[in-house]
């Protein structure tokens, strides 16, 4: 019988592993070194804050695995021998695979920081990023975040769950505004500061210093400034987790490289999830994107092809969302924070500065080509519509109602957004 071996328990692994047993009886073994069971990642913080158990976190009861037939094996992956069609773990024992699906995911980056490797240095990534903050905040007087992206922020929050007084070093002149545009971000200040967070922009790491056991004990901005903390968190993107491949033929670039079939250079070897390159990106997509529903489509696509039904992934339309402490944040398509030239945008921001929302559309024709929307929550299934639909602006705004999530729990806007974009546009009939 036909072996699938999978490297990573995450949302991609699990989700090619429960989808291949739907279509076929195959012998199935998913692998991982983090932990015996799924969890959600996106879960972590909730567990810091009490609001859930890690239990809570994993979507499948224990027993799941056996009664579908899906071998787990929790030990971690040193080589891929790809001639002999193994895999080798760390204590020399190997697996014999036809068919190896690696799906291990990202990891924190470090950017070589002297100190880097000191107690009290972690990311927030794994399982075990979690047990050493559990360990450590009980003990620590001041944080020090290290990068402001979405997982610095929540770091941020989970520190303030826990009254632990926290410095936000942010490289950029403000908040995220590599993906948000100036009006959202400087919104995302204001709210960070609002929360008592000591935000610092235009911030960098220098290094890291040491008390005489080896824990963290301050770190050094690149404005020579020091700050006295006991956990430093580094959270200054992911990269994919791809260290054990590097002799093993597979081709990699940033990540593992693969085609539309997420299929490597290497005969019955792919690769999905956070740690998959695409060598030829979808329109207006990123070659590596670390989100979890790309992940799960990855994995689900994978396996129609592992069973016979070769399947491009195809991942539509670009969406994703997000929290910055009480705001929720979604976007679909595409707002960049630098408009191109054949790009105009309409900004709205609500009296109270917490609810935003910015369409992006083509001035030539006005086509709707995305739109960012804090503190309102709108439906995907509207905008994945309006932009196959190639929409125009004066259709959304017209239309907005339609988008409103849940007009029960979600105050209404639509009208306010609608003068305003009269007073700033002509809407054109359509
Ligand atoms: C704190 C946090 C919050 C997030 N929030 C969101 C969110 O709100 N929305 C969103 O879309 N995305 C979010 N993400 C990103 C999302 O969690 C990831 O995109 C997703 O989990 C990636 O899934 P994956 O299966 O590709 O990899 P992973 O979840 O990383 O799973 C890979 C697994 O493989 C294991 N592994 C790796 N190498 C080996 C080896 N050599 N041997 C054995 N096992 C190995 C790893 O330990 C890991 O368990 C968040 C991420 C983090 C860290």
């Amino acid at each position: 019988m036909e072996h699938i071996v999978i490297i990573g328990n995450g949302i991609s692994g699990v989700t090619v592993a429960r989808n291949i047993r739907k279509l076929s009886t195959k012998k199935i073994t998913l692998i991982s070194s983090e932990s015996e069971y799924f969890f959600s990642r996106t879960a972590l913080m909730y567990v810091f804050m009490g609001h859930l158990k890690f239990e809570h976190t994993q979507p499948y009861e224990n027993d799941f695995w056996k009664k579908n037939n899906i071998n787990l094996i929790f030990n971690h992956v040193v080589a891929v021998e790809a001639d002999e069609k193994k895999v080798v773990f760390k204590d020399h024992s190997s697996l014999d695979y036809d068919k190896l699906v690696i799906a291990s995911g990202s990891k924190s980056n470090k950017f070589g920081w002297k100190g880097q490797h000191l107690k009290g240095v972690l990311g927030l990534y794994h399982k075990l990023d979690l047990d050493n903050l559990e360990a450590l905040a009980p003990l620590c007087k001041h944080a020090v975040i290290v990068g402001g992206g979405l997982i610095g922020i929540e770091l941020a929050e989970m520190f303030h769950s826990r009254n632990i007084p926290v410095t936000f070093l942010v490289r950029e002149k403000s908040f995220w505004d590599n993906v948000l545009p100036l009006g959202e971000s400087q919104m995302i200040n204001r709210h960070i500061l609002e929360h008592h967070i000591d935000l610092r922009l235009e911030t960098g790491l220098l290094k890291i210093l040491s008390d005489e056991n080896g824990n963290a004990r301050a770190i050094v901005t690149d404005k020579n400034e020091t700050i006295e903390c006991q956990i430093v968190g580094l959270t200054a993107g992911v990269s994919p987790n791809i260290d054990f491949l590097k002799n093993s033929r597979i081709e990699l670039g940033r990540g593992v490289k693969v085609n539309r079939f997420l299929e490597t250079n290497i005969k019955d070897i792919y690769a999905i999830g956070d740690c998959a390159e695409q060598i030829q990106p979808n329109k207006n997509r990123n070659n590596i994107e670390a989100v979890w529903y790309t992940g799960k489509m990855m994995g689900e696509t994978l396996a129609q092809t592992i069973c016979g039904k070769p399947m491009e992934y195809n991942p539509g339309n670009w969406f994703n969302s997000a929290k910055f402490f009480d705001i929720e944040y979604q976007t679909y398509g595409w707002v960049f924070s630098n408009p191109t030239e054949n790009e105009a945008q309409f900004y709205w921001e609500h009296q109270s500065g917490k609810i935003a929302i910015r369409i992006s559309y083509d001035k030539n024709n006005r086509v709707f080509l995305g739109i960012n929307t804090f503190g309102i929550r709108m439906k995907q299934a509207f905008f994945d519509t309006v932009l196959n639909n190639k929409e125009t602006v004066d259709y959304v705004i017209k239309n907005l109602k339609k988008a409103n999530f849940d007009p029960e729990f979600y105050k209404r806007y639509e009208n306010e957004i609608f003068q305003s974009f009269q007073s700033n546009e002509t809407i054109v009939n359509n």
